[in-house]
């Protein structure tokens, strides 16, 4: 998967594209980056990339000209172009799959009071991460690279991702590993007992329980079988546990 990224602060992306998960998928050829510096493409002696707001207001605006100078070179090579942007669709696991599933990519970051909406004719995509706002787009730039990343066949192991919160719609089971026993928390017994069946199910219980307790709007989409029905019920209830 290539991915470009078209950003006033290019140094933004260089530890986090380099470092871990993604800097080993990089360096093994599964994605491979290209960060461009929108000044580049700045308009004037000064490499100007934006302006005051037409009809006023606070702060400036980022002017199309630069933008479509960069961005229409990586269209025409075939990228989806996806805007970072508040007023996008929220970034989500599903969402995460989906893009992770195109050959190329080229994301846009914002910044100052956002971009002259004229941009919009060039963006494919638009995705926000959440509902607030952020000075810039590079961070949900690399929230939204992280985020894909891990579903691009290769870069993690299948396995590890599959148990992962969301993957089945559900939140990860409370996960342990040594000591046993600290400051008076022992690790629960049944990880212990070698019991590969038993312990599967305790973790679709405690999985259960947690997003029952933290968010349980997950639960209206989440794959559910009859046995985790009656744990839901249980669970409810108050019942054995
Ligand atoms: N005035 C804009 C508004 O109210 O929607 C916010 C502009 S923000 C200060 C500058 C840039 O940061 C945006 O153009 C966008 O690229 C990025 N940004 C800020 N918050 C974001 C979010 N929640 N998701 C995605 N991008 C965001």
């Amino acid at each position: 998967m290539r991915i470009d990224v078209v950003t006033l602060f290019p140094g933004y992306f260089e530890a986090p594209l380099g470092t871990s998960i993604i800097g080993r998928a990089s360096e093994r050829g599964l994605l491979e980056f290209g960060v461009h510096d929108l000044r580049d493409h700045g308009l004037g002696r000064h490499r100007s990339v934006d302006d005051q707001p037409y009809g006023g207001g606070a702060g400036m605006v980022m002017r199309p000209e630069p933008l479509f100078a960069a961005v229409e070179p990586l269209k025409a090579a075939g990228a989806t172009v996806v805007l970072l942007d508040p007023a996008g669709e929220r970034l989500t696991d599903a969402l995460a799959r989906e893009l992770a599933t195109l050959r190329h990519l080229a994301l846009v970051c914002g910044r100052y009071e956002g971009i002259d909406d004229r941009v919009r004719a060039l963006v494919d995509r638009e995705v926000s991460i959440g509902d607030y706002v952020l000075t810039g787009g590079e961070l949900p730039a690399l929230v939204l690279i992280d985020a894909m990343s891990r579903f691009v066949p290769g870069v993690i192991d299948d396995a590890s991702q599959a148990g992962d919160s969301f993957a089945g719609g559900l939140l990860e089971h409370p996960q342990y590993t040594r000591p046993e026993s600290f400051r008076g928390m022992d690790v629960p017994a049944i990880l212990f007992s070698g019991h590969h069946a038993e312990v599967d199910r305790w973790r679709r219980r405690e999985s259960l329980r947690r997003t029952l307790e933290r968010r349980p709007d997950l639960l209206a989409g989440a794959p559910l079988t009859d046995a985790d029905r009656v744990v839901l019920d249980e669970l409810r209830g108050g019942g054995e546990d």
